[in-house]
């Protein structure tokens, strides 16, 4: 059977079933897919050097015969080691491996293989290369190159999914080239094949920034031209204009629990006064965790509600979903009655209710304030009258998942929101005519979160304090980087940390357990828990990352710090520190690399989200966008917050090419780039 893009991974050799259940959780279908999954970064094993030359750390490909291979148990007896000899003219070094005892079989003393790894000289002096790729001498997918890391998922191993990629990349030529001739040869790029093979497998640094520019370039033009559609659909409509009811609005205000902040009253007045225009407002709301800007929406709600019109207020998950329906029906005190509306849950104010009845008290206006997730998006739900839609954590959503709710006449008023912290400038070249409200300014009274890092030694510590502060009526986040065991060295999960915790507790404190593959209902079950008190240690993944609010939550605990990019490690933090009382995070990292420590003790040093954001940029350097999926920049793959001069080239591009072809009816396979990319679902 011949491959083509189109073709299922499992086309490929070495891809069966299995591995193809992990790619699929990888968002990996198809062959096109496949080559479409980008490396995150890369190991520069290009270097070719004379074994007698080697010094601790370098990272080099050796190639070379192996004079002898054994297997051992460690010391300790809880590894396998198996150790081998490679030898070439120029020298002969040791390699291991751990736990491969098959390795024996495979790598015959005799054979001519290529390892590529870092030399140690830790182990008694004896410089070794320590759990290193093989393969044949003469092969260059895995050694002798820069290579590239992808991430993995299950049981597929990067030499697998590596070998599969590369495999795949001999249909790359399949792909068609939408960008126009002219700006290929204006901008000297390479065609979109060959960028896409050499992302994967570059011959050189040069060649790969080369591909890298022209894919940033196709996903900020895109994106570009997606908005420009976007923004012409919406501006010519007419949008609802909500009477300002100044008094009321005043009286609402007051009765919040809290004194507003400045910046929340400035951009509550900003919105509402959108909303009273004929022209349907295009709003960003921008805070920082923690800074308030459910209360500014809820101010933005009440106000539509009172001149009897509707809104909608579309959350990212459904423990955001209940959580913000339950703070809007606080914030609203029984005035208005507030729905709620996932896969899983229906609900008018407190009472659970068919989807059926909230749908009918939706249409016939018993309910018009509806509050959900996703599940908003699906046909055959409408909200009458619907005058404004609220965009929590915006770049959670596809621009066409948010376009869903916007396509109506009247054109509802739009705030998307986001903690993402993206400076002005910046907003207005990437989402052109928007405006932008940004909450500068944190509630009185927070103190900043005490960050500590804590390493192995200080653990258990660690675990002692905050018994004594669950003891004290505190509760605590605990984060794992992963949901459940796996082998890979040090990481550790949600499953083997609550198993720690309640062997080596007091019974007295209550552990609870949260991820995302727990059945929705076991998750609000768990949300609500924890909320109420009785569960006075959370052990998640980072489902717990975006909005969760807890004031009474304390602590926070991030093990495996280190894995987790800078914003994350923000977003995480700002789940304590909600409330006037001291709250503590503490990083506890399983290794430390010079770029996590620099990481980490950025996060020791500023809880501003914008300063964080700046040296993330700085550590990652202008070039090294990869990752950038973790650096929480808005809707972009590729690009982060350093590609501003290519950001407005594309936009120049992009209105110079709609300029002259405003339908794209002369740029088909543009056209055609674009409304898939406009259909494509965002969310996990
Ligand atoms: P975010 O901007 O991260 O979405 P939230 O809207 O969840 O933040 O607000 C965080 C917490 O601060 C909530 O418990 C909220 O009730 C509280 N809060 C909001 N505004 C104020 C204020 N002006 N004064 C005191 N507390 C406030
Ligand atoms: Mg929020």
């Amino acid at each position: 059977m011949s491959l083509h893009l189109s073709s299922s991974v499992t086309a490929i050799p070495g891809i069966g079933t299995l591995a193809a259940k992990d790619l699929k959780n990888l968002g990996i279908v198809s062959v096109r897919d496949l080559i479409l999954y980008l490396p995150y970064r890369y190991e520069d094993y290009s270097v070719v050097r004379p074994i007698s030359s080697l010094r601790h750390d370098d990272a080099v490909t050796v190639t070379g015969t192996v004079r002898q291979i054994e297997s051992r148990a460690s010391k300790n007896r809880k590894v396998t080691l198996t150790e081998a000899i490679v030898e070439n003219e120029s020298g002969e070094i040791k390699v291991t491996w751990f736990n491969q005892p098959y390795l024996e079989k495979t790598l015959r003393a005799g054979f001519r293989i290529s390892v590529a790894g870092r030399v140690d000289s830790r182990f008694g002096g004896v410089r070794t290369i320590v759990s290193p790729v093989w393969e044949p001498a003469g092969d260059r997918v895995h050694t002798g190159r820069i290579v590239p890391v992808y991430g993995l998922s299950g049981t597929l191993t990067m030499r697998r999914l590596r070998a599969a990629i590369e495999h795949a990349l001999s249909v790359a030529a399949e792909l068609v080239d939408f960008l126009p001739a002219e700006i290929l040869a204006e901008e000297s790029f390479p065609a979109r094949d060959v960028a896409i093979r050499n992302v994967h497998f570059p011959e050189s640094r040069a060649e790969l920034d080369a591909a890298v520019s022209r894919l940033k370039f196709d996903e900020l033009l895109i994106h570009q031209l997606m908005f420009a559609q976007v923004r012409k659909e919406r501006a010519v409509r007419p949008a609802t204009a909500v009477e300002t009811d100044t008094g009321f609005l005043k009286s609402f205000v007051q009765s919040l629990p809290f004194e507003l902040t400045t910046a929340q009253r400035r951009a509550a007045w900003e919105i509402v006064q959108d909303c009273a225009k004929e022209r349907p407002m295009n709003r960003l709301l921008e805070g920082d965790v923690g800074s308030g800007k459910t209360a500014v929406a809820a101010i933005a709600i009440a106000g539509v509600l009172r001149s009897n019109h509707s809104a909608a207020y579309l959350a990212p998950t459904e423990i955001l979903a209940s959580q913000q329906h339950a703070a809007l029906g606080r914030f609203f005190d029984g005035q208005f009655s507030v729905g709620l509306l996932t896969a899983s849950q229906a609900k008018i104010g407190g009472d659970s209710v068919t989807r059926k009845e909230l749908l009918a008290a939706v249409a016939d206006g018993r309910v018009r304030c509806l509050v959900g997730t996703h599940a908003l998006l699906q046909q055959g739900i409408d909200v009458p009258d619907l005058a404004l839609v609220i965009v929590d954590e915006q770049h959670r959503f596809g621009v066409q998942q948010r376009k869903m709710l916007l396509d109506r006449l009247p054109a509802p008023h739009l705030l998307s929101m986001t903690a993402t912290p993206i400076p002005r400038s910046l907003a207005l070249t990437i989402y052109g005519d928007l405006d932008l409200s940004i909450l500068d300014e944190m509630p009185k009274g927070r103190l900043p979160v005490a960050t500590k890092l804590v390493f192995d030694k200080e653990r258990a510590a660690m675990w002692t304090r905050i018994v004594v502060d669950v003891a004290l009526g505190r509760q605590a986040f605990v984060v794992c980087p992963l949901i459940d065991p796996s082998d890979a060295l040090g990481a550790k999960s949600v499953t083997e940390v609550a198993a720690m915790l309640k062997r080596t507790l007091p019974r007295t404190v209550r552990v609870g357990i949260l991820h995302g593959k727990l059945p929705s209902d076991e998750k609000t079950a768990m949300i609500a828990a924890f909320r109420d008190r009785s569960v006075d240690l959370l052990v998640s993944t980072t489902v717990v990352e975006v909005g969760v609010d807890i004031p009474n939550a304390t602590i926070m605990v991030i093990v495996g710090a280190e894995r987790f990019g800078l914003s994350q490690l923000h977003q995480l933090r700002g789940r304590v520190g909600r409330s006037d009382i001291a709250s503590t995070c503490y990083l506890a990292p399983d290794g430390w690399s010079p770029d996590a420590k620099e990481r980490l003790t950025a996060m020791t040093r500023t809880t501003n989200g914008f300063e964080l954001a700046e040296i993330d940029l700085k550590l990652r350097g202008a070039g090294n966008v990869f990752g950038s999926a973790q650096s929480g920049f808005p809707d972009f793959k590729l690009a982060t917050p350093a590609d501003v001069p290519l950001m407005k080239k594309t936009r120049d591009v992009a209105s110079r090419i709609l300029g002259a072809d405003p339908e794209l009816d002369g740029h088909p396979l543009l056209k055609e780039f674009v409304s898939v990319s406009l259909d494509e679902v965002h969310l996990e």
